[in-house]
């Protein structure tokens, strides 16, 4: 019998967008030669690279998953981080790239006639790209994939580029040749924003930032519920790819034994671990309670 294919898995989604980037530079590139349309061939090298986005994903996603070994004690799971550095930078490029030909239509007034089937092609895109964002940027929540995340706004940026392809050669069809590359430059900054912010959030887990308030609040009020801890101070947020490691001091009463404090710090460690998904570890350091 054959296996049913689950959409929620997260190769099942990379592999969704690598076959939709594929069959996408092909259409553009067939429609942006036959149809004369330059806004199309410069789309389709923009899929070219999303063939590229999605490999990297898919091999990072395919790394980071490989257990904690000698060289590297905290596991793989970072590689996400750099996977997602890489798709800010493609989608970078292709802001810039779209914005440089944009401007060089203007000053060359080089404007193209392009025919029906460019503007099909701009048509399809965007509507399987939004479907793409949407079902990506799903999973990589589900999930705290910085990688599929990622990858979800470059679907996004990806919609926004056709949306230009689609302006201009709707204008260039209706004898506004100048719209074309009005809403490429337009549309080339809110590419080249899209990259910014996928690398910011890039940039978050290499500064190990504060996941968000709530996050830490909620941990915070875990740790009173605990009538045997006294106070606590340090506490610490470590992101490590999709996951957290938490560090904390705890104070306790001053005449416990060794033993006692440690199964305190355990208990506690055991049940944040248990309450909180991605939570890999919580590392403590117990402390005498000097106050009384
Ligand atoms: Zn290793
Ligand atoms: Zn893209």
């Amino acid at each position: 019998m054959q296996k049913k294919i689950n959409f929620k898995d997260e190769y099942v989604c990379i592999i969704t967008g690598l076959v939709a980037n594929c069959v996408l530079t092909i259409i553009k590139f067939f429609a942006g030669i036959f149809g004369h349309s330059q806004a199309m061939i410069a789309d389709a090298i923009n899929s070219l690279f999303d063939v590229l986005t999605s490999v990297i994903t898919y091999l990072g996603i395919k790394m980071g998953k490989k257990p904690e070994d000698e060289e590297h004690p905290y596991g793989h799971e970072n590689i996400e981080v750099i996977v997602s550095w890489i798709v800010s930078i493609i989608v970078l490029l292709t802001g810039l790239f779209i914005g440089y030909s944009a401007f060089h239509t203007i000053i060359d007034k080089n404007y193209s006639h392009p025919s029906f089937i460019a503007l099909w092609a701009a048509i399809i895109t965007i509507i399987i790209k939004e479907i793409l964002h949407r079902y990506t940027l799903k999973i990589g929540n589900i999930l705290n994939s910085p990688a599929i995340k990622a990858n979800a706004f470059d679907h996004r940026s990806d919609v926004l580029a056709s949306t230009s392809a689609l302006i201009g050669i709707a204008g260039a069809r209706m004898g506004w040749l100048f719209l074309d590359p009005v809403a490429s430059l337009v549309i080339s900054v809110f590419i080249i924003r899209t990259g910014v912010n996928i690398m910011k959030q890039s940039n978050r887990i290499i500064m190990d930032a504060v996941p968000s308030e709530d996050f830490v609040r909620e941990i915070k009020e875990f740790i009173l519920r605990y009538s045997e801890i006294k106070e606590f101070s340090n506490l610490r947020v470590h992101p490590i790819g999709r996951n957290y490691i938490i560090d904390v001091s705890i104070s306790v009463k001053k005449d416990y034994t060794v033993s006692k404090g440690h199964e305190i710090a355990n208990n506690l460690r055991e049940a944040l671990i248990k309450e909180k998904t991605f939570l890999k570890d919580v590392i403590i350091h117990v402390e005498p309670y000097l106050k009384d």
